[in-house]
């Protein structure tokens, strides 16, 4: 795992003035309280303004871990490592929820989020962590199992039929953790709290002084510095997707986790992150991964298309492309160029 775990606490930093005044109906407390855990291979922070801030933290981490033992792929009991055993399953809650969603975004991406997309990753070793570069025939035979054609739901996604395809939550499970944590959060009656789950940040509320939640982005060429910075007022999701985030090298060549579902190996696209701002966190996770997937010049097209997102590009050269939604909100100091529709 090349995952820096204290750099990641500097994942999100929140910056501005103290606060002006306490609003008389805020039910909050000014100072967050910070519960940090480990879960889903990643470490994850949540930081809750309010006077019960330990249990609300506590509530999330009990609530990702239940997430994980339904989602993981790794763990041999859950419902969708029964499925990749089995072919077939009885699908309950939210891997039934999950498992419609992804393949709506497959589509509506035009397959380059693909959760049939395992069979290759595992090949390429990165489930397990013994990472390797599979022969030319072994990625053939692998992509025969790939695309979303391969499965069958039945009436209401409560069984799946797997039709050879093996599948993988990796792309869209912290997003669609961090949405229900968010909605936790919010149904305890939490008004200001910020999540960090790894490359997902999700935001609750807004802050108790009034300051938007400032998000810092992540420079692909060194993780140790942020590349820019981008506000963001009242709930969001906001994720990252880049190639830096897990990798193995060998024979001087950089081999990364997000892969290509039209080569059955590490994406190339140009591009070396993607942020995605937007209402819902599992919608901004799959929409992470696939723009990665598509490179600059799909994703700025499928952005136009498109009226529930908007993105910040970094390309393999570390220019950076923001949507007209954001130009207002990212600051940086090389300069961006503004995508307009
Ligand atoms: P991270 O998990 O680092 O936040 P992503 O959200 O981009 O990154 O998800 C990448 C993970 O999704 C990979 O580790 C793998 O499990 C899976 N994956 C890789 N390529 C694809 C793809 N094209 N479509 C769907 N899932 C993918
Ligand atoms: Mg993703």
């Amino acid at each position: 795992m090349k995952q820096k775990l204290p750099l990641l606490i500097l994942a999100v930093f929140v910056v501005g003035a103290l606060a002006v005044g306490l609003v008389s109906t805020f039910h909050g407390t000014n100072e967050p309280v910070e519960t940090d855990f480990f879960a889903m291979d990643t470490l994850m922070g949540v930081q809750v303004y309010s006077r019960n801030a330990d249990a609300d933290g506590y509530a999330v981490q009990t609530c990702i871990g239940a997430l994980e033992k339904e989602l993981s792929v790794t763990i041999e009991t859950s419902e969708i490592a029964q499925l990749n055993r089995d072919g077939h399953a009885v699908l309950t809650g939210d891997v039934q929820a999950l498992l419609q969603r992804t393949i709506a975004l497959s589509a509506r991406t035009g397959g380059a989020l693909d959760p049939t997309m395992y069979s290759i990753v595992r090949l390429w070793g990165f489930t397990t962590g013994s990472y390797r570069v599979p022969d030319g025939d072994e990625i053939a035979a692998a992509l025969e199992t790939v695309g979303t054609a391969h499965i069958t739901l039945g009436e209401n996604g409560d069984t799946a039929l797997l039709g050879g395809a093996q599948i993988d939550f990796g792309a869209v499970a912290k997003g669609y953790a961090a949405q229900q944590s968010a909605d936790l959060l919010a149904a305890r009656g939490v008004t200001a709290a910020i999540l960090s789950l790894g490359g997902n940040v999700q935001t609750v509320g807004s802050r108790p002084d009034g300051n938007d939640w400032v998000i810092g982005i992540r420079d692909p060429a060194d993780e140790a510095q942020m590349i820019g910075k981008l506000s963001v007022s009242g709930s969001a999701a906001i994720v990252t997707s880049g190639g830096y985030q897990r990798y193995f090298e060998e024979n001087g060549v950089t081999y990364q986790h997000i892969m290509d579902p039209a080569t059955g190996a590490p994406v190339k696209s140009g591009l070396s992150s993607v942020t995605i701002v937007a209402q819902d966190g599992f919608l901004a996770d799959g929409l992470s991964t696939a723009l990665y997937v598509m490179g600059l010049d799909k994703a700025t097209a499928f952005w136009r298309d498109s009226d529930d997102f908007e993105a910040v590009l970094i390309t393999d050269d570390g220019d950076a492309y923001v949507t007209e939604g954001l130009a207002g909100r990212y600051v940086c100091a090389d300069g961006f160029t503004v995508v307009t529709r």
